[in-house]
């Protein structure tokens, strides 16, 4: 199966024409912060809720079907960490599939994401770092080497965020084609170097094909049949004469599409892959491969604070643009969750400085608790030695735990679309509640009622439900939980004291 993954782009052929597709895997968190499980939504049926469905209907069959071997992907964290409990073999699979590439080339076509879904480009800069640092781990726990490549929530970018990408060697990221100016004689279908601030080396970003992935997501006849899709909409391409450069054309979108947005498009991907693209002279490829024998060679100007989903730049996760308009909730959500964030982060900071003053290195290598690779102990012992009280490192645990809902609650689909009164915001609010109870146990230094207060303005415009109204409740719920069962902050045992 290897060997169908382009030969003539490895041997580095002149004239080459070579197609990309690329799969962003990505849902939104659905599990409640306490219990971790997701509540059964009746729109799902006859599955109990919607990562179970489009479960079934595309990331299990498309990797039954051996397309994560031929096709550049990323999945985010957080939803592989769903699959990894739901569906075991499926998660398997789709590892050793690209395994199998990295196994031939020496490079993966498995990409990195940030880890929970983060607006980057929005994000302080001590959570840009988080972010990465946290994707770049999960990948390589699950994948068992370094990624060279790392996509971008909803491609938002900015160069603080290309610059961190490049100091956690991060060789390439996937952008729209509008993210960039090109001058004359630049084309999409080539990856260009992007300079960055400092002495680091330039950042490659390759451009998808707007036309062609616009058809895939959104123009259901075009994709009905593989070779239709070769013949008409992919080989027009290169009927213009090919100069001296090799041309790579990406598609990229939501890897959802093929299954799940649109039925039987898993089946259309693996035709297109091992079928119609055969009957061409197009070759396949993924970036990692891609550059092995066509390192970019000429620059561009990045156009920063853009995205791949919203032409309206950032604006979408922040406020209202013309998207979402009378969104006016967007704005005091962020303002609100930003200034609790600073508040949380300062008692983070009030509480361990006295047992260490690398504390954001600490909440960056929490990554290894989080993933299983090690136990608190061994994560404190790293930063602060063996003299911890058991209380003490319980304590501790609770606050990295803290940490952890902090990152949470700027997942990027709290402010994706027009409502606020649906799952993602309240979701968000929800980690921010549990954030605020668990610095509340471990500081005694109560921010509910400024919690409260800032998020009193989010209101939804249908129903007028309010931010600080969702918070007293989800608050209420956090007091209410027994402390042995929430899972994922590990201390060494129960901190009942
Ligand atoms: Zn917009």
């Amino acid at each position: 199966m290897e060997d169908d993954i382009q030969k003539k782009a490895y041997g580095n052929t002149m004239g080459l024409d070579a197609v990309c597709v690329h799969g962003h895997f990505y849902q939104p968190p659905r599990e409640d912060p306490l219990s971790g499980l997701i509540p059964d939504e009746a729109g799902a049926a006859p599955y109990q809720n919607w990562n179970e469905r489009i479960h079934a209907e595309c990331y299990r069959p498309n990797s039954v079907l051996g397309n994560f071997q031929k096709i550049s992907f990323n999945i985010g964290p957080t939803l592989f960490k769903w699959m990894e409990t739901y569906d075991p073999v499926t998660c398997d699979a789709i590892i050793s599939q690209e395994r199998n590439n990295y196994a031939q080339y020496g490079v993966g076509n498995g990409m990195a994401q940030p880890y929970n879904h983060v607006i980057l480009p929005l994000a302080n800069k001590r959570d840009k770092i988080t972010q990465i640092k946290w994707g770049i781990a999960d990948f390589e726990h699950r994948f068992g080497h370094q990624p060279l490549g790392m996509w971008l929530p909803e491609t938002a970018v900015d160069l603080e965020t290309l610059a961190y990408l490049a100091d956690n060697k991060i060789q390439f990221t996937i952008l729209a084609p509008w993210q960039v100016e090109l001058t004359d004689g630049q084309t999409e279908d080539q990856p260009y170097l992007v300079e960055l601030p400092g002495n680091r080396d330039p950042m490659t970003v390759f451009l998808y094909n707007r036309n062609l992935s616009t058809m895939v997501s959104f123009v259901s006849e075009s994709t009905r049949n593989a070779e239709y899709f070769v013949n008409q909409a992919l080989e027009p391409i290169f009927t213009a004469p090919n100069g001296t450069h090799n041309r790579i054309t990406l598609i990229a979108s939501d890897g959802e599409v093929y299954g799940h947005h649109k039925s039987f498009r898993d089946k259309f991907l693996s035709y297109l892959l091992n079928g119609a693209l055969h009957q061409s002279d197009l070759e396949i490829t993924y970036p990692g491969l891609w550059l092995l024998n066509n390192p970019p060679k000429s620059f561009a100007k990045l156009s920063e604070y853009t995205s791949w989903s919203c032409h309206h730049g950032v604006v979408r996760w922040m406020g209202e643009c013309d998207c979402t308009l009378g969104a006016n909730w967007k704005g005091p959500l962020r303002w609100g969750l930003e200034k609790l964030a600073e508040a949380l982060d300062h008692q983070y900071q009030v509480y361990m400085r006295r047992y260490t003053r690398r504390i954001w290195q600490l909440r960056n290598a929490y990554i290894h608790v989080l993933l299983g690779q090690m136990d608190l102990h061994g994560l404190l012992g790293q930063f602060i030695g063996d003299s911890l009280t058991k209380t003490e490192v319980d304590k501790i645990g609770m606050l990295l735990a803290a940490q952890y809902e902090r990152q949470r609650i700027f997942t990027s689909c709290g402010w994706f679309f027009e409502h606020f009164h649906r799952i993602e915001p309240q979701n968000n609010i929800a980690y921010a509640a549990q954030a605020v109870w668990l610095t509340r146990q471990v500081t005694g230094v109560d921010l509910k009622p400024q919690a409260l207060a800032l998020l009193r303005k989010v209101k939804d415009q249908r129903t007028g439900l309010r931010g600080d109204t969702v918070f007293a409740e989800r608050y209420l719920r956090s007091k209410d939980f027994s402390e042995e069962d929430i899972s994922y902050f590990n201390p060494s045992s129960s901190f009942s004291t």
